[in-house]
Order: structure tokens, then sequence, then C-alpha cells
């Protein structure tokens, strides 16, 4: 109840950025400044970032800008030269989601001696002072609403980690994985999951028997699935190879959790029987499915169109001279700097809600997860 309430102040504080940004002209003119908005997404390989773009320009568009948007197929140089040619065709601010968010500083350098102004999208960028807004979800709660939901399948909590009456003593066999370690999000996905799950290995409720525990051990580069499967795959041969079975895999992000999922397929483990309690994050639409197959326990909701009017209200407030608004001035040390921030709440999703959370909100239509 409480992150709902959390989403619709955003979704209000959006609509705010948004109108207040009209600067007094008829609503959607753009105040008669529009002008051209660079957007840097990374990849086009996940569904989420197909969408976050499209609702940035459509939010940028509204407000009478054109936007130059573009997908780096997450390939560092070529993020940095799309960049680099938005500052060249007069781009009066750029919101860039980055791939690795320590590769810009010399092409948000140039931005910055052209007066442009930079809002990272979802990730951080570090290592600069030339970011002015950072728009994202509270990072550290995904992490824990992912271990909550792993908790919550094996019977050991609700989805807000409150114990459950009556707990099985376990243990159980967990795997983690994290993201890729170029992104900042990673750290505090794992952290958060860690926050909760540490005390539960401490005491022996949760066993990792691959004994991996540390970041670096668990990462996934660019959060590629493959790369998943096949670590997988290792873990089950090297530690699951006499009879014991893993009960449950912390998963960072539902492509992740697919190539964890062919992994078992493929080691022979089958839905309904054995089958480990796996979390997941963005609510992609086949992992949506496999939520409702019993595949994937779970996935953590963003909701990417408010996400959107954050960013796209942050770069035309400071077009128009205006503050965007923040709720967050801690957090997000980029190395250099405190970014100012502004954090929406993610959602956690298991079966039980999945109508509720994401065909009510009209994220996804019934057609679309086949219901
Ligand atoms: C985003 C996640 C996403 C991941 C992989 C992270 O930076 O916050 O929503 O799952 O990247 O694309």
């Amino acid at each position: 109840m409480k992150a709902k309430k959390f989403v619709f102040a955003a979704v209000a504080a959006g609509a705010l950025l948004l109108s207040g940004c009209a600067g007094g002209g008829a609503a959607g003119d753009g105040g008669g400044d529009s002008g051209l908005i660079g957007v840097a997404m990374p990849t086009k390989s996940s569904e989420r970032w197909i969408a976050d773009g499209n609702a940035v320009k459509a939010a940028l568009e509204d407000e009478g800008y054109s936007v130059d948007l573009q997908y780096a197929e997450d390939d560092i140089p070529t993020q940095v030269s799309q960049i680099e040619n938005m500052i060249t065709k007069g781009a009066e601010a750029l919101i860039v989601a980055s791939i690795d968010g320590t590769t810009l500083s010399e092409v948000l350098q140039t931005a910055a001696d052209a007066d442009i102004p930079v809002i990272a999208y979802d990730r951080l960028i570090k290592g600069t002072e030339n970011v002015d807004y950072y728009a994202t979800f509270d990072n550290f709660l995904v992490g824990q609403q992912q271990a909550w939901t792993v908790l919550n399948g094996l019977g050991l909590t609700d989805l807000e980690g409150n114990p459950t009456d009556g707990a099985p003593a376990g243990p159980f066999n967990i795997e983690l994985f994290a993201g890729s370690l170029d992104d900042n999000n990673a750290f505090f996905f794992f952290d958060g999951a860690m926050d909760v799950l540490q005390p539960y290995i401490d005491e022996g409720t949760l066993v990792v028997k691959s004994g991996q525990t540390d970041i670096e051990q668990v990462a996934t580069l660019r959060w590629d699935g493959e790369t998943a499967q096949s670590r997988m795959e290792d873990i089950l041969t090297a530690n699951y190879s006499d009879g014991t079975e893993v009960d449950a895999v912390l998963s960072p992000y539902d492509g992740i959790s697919r190539g964890i999922i062919s992994a078992l397929t493929d080691a022979g483990y089958s839905v309904g029987e054995d089958w480990p309690i796996i979390s997941g994050q963005d609510a992609e639409v086949d992992s949506v499915k496999a939520i409702l197959s019993g595949e994937q326990y779970a996935t953590i909701f963003k909701d990417t169109r408010e996400l959107a009017k954050v960013a796209a209200g942050m770069a035309v407030a400071l077009l128009n001279d205006e503050e965007p608004e923040v709720n967050d001035t801690e957090t997000y040390d980029n190395d250099v700097k405190v970014v100012p921030s502004y954090l929406l709440a993610p959602v956690p999703v298991i079966k039980d809600n999945v109508e509720e959370a994401l065909v009510d909100t009209g994220y996804w239509t019934e057609e679309d997860l086949g219901l």
C-alpha cells in the first residue's frame, strides 16, 4: 500500500513538473522554447529500454521538443559517439541511460562546455561533475524486494520481509546472481538483497552451496542471459550433481532469470516438482508469462512510464530555468558529487498480483500476457 502511494505521488510530481514547464504558455506548446533534446539508451535487447525510450520521447514531444533517441546495442564507443552527435546537432539537454557509468566523462565535459544539462536516466553516471540530476527508482529497495520475493516463495516471509508464522526451518539451497559491475545499480540491487539474505545465510536457513557470495563472483557482464545460463550450468554441475537440489535463485533481472531457467530445464528440473524459486526485475512480458506458468516466482515492476515523465520533466524544467523536483540528495554519490535524485517506488509482482500491478495499471494488456 505504501509503495502504491509513493508511485501516485511521483506521478503527480511528474505531471506537475511537466505542466510547470510550459512556462505560462498553453500546455504542450513547450513555452515557445522548444528545441532538440538528446536521449541515449543502452540497448534494444531488453524490452524495458525500448519502452523507456519511447516514453521519454513522447513526454518531450508533448512539451514541444524534438527528440534524438539513440540506442547503442550495449557498445560503449557507440554510445559515446551518439552523444557526441547529439551535441553537434545542437541538443539543448541530454538524458542518458549509460552502458558503463564510468566511461562518459570526456563527452560530458564537451556537453558542459556547451552549457548542456545532463540527466542520468535510471543508471547513475559516475566520476564526473557534469551530471546535473538523476531520475531512478529506489534501487536498494529493489534489491530488498527481490530477496523478500525469494523468501516469500520459500514460505519464510511475506513480500515485505515479515517472518511467516510456522515458517519451515530449511535449510534451503540458494544460488546468487548479480548484474553488470559497470552499472552502479547492480551494487544497489545486490547490497539490498544481501542486507535481507545475509542473516538467513548466517543462521543456516539458507545455504549457498557454490560458496559464491561476493558480487565479483556472482556478477553478470552486461546483464547477459546467456552468460548467466552458462554460470548456472557450471554451478549445477559442480555443486548439485550429488542428488542435492537448488531451492532458490536470486536473480536481479528477468533476462538473467530466463538464462537460469534454461540451465535448470536442461539439467532436468521440472516445474511443479523440484523447481526452485526464482526472482527477477522489469516485468518483461515473457517473464510475466513465466510467472503465470510457474517457471519464475516473481519480478519487480518499475513503471518506466513514470520514470520517463520524471526525467523529461527534469530536462524541461532546467531548460526553463526552473529547479527540478528531487526527493533524495544523499544516496547517489558518483565519486565526484552527490547527484540530486528523484526516486520512484518499485513494486514486487508474484502470480497473485499480476493482474492488479500490471494489467489494471495498463502496463500490459490481458492479450499481451495471454490471459
Ligand atoms: C536497470 C534494471 C535492468 C538492468 C538490465 C539496470 O540498470 O535498473 O531495470 O534490469 O539494468 O537492463
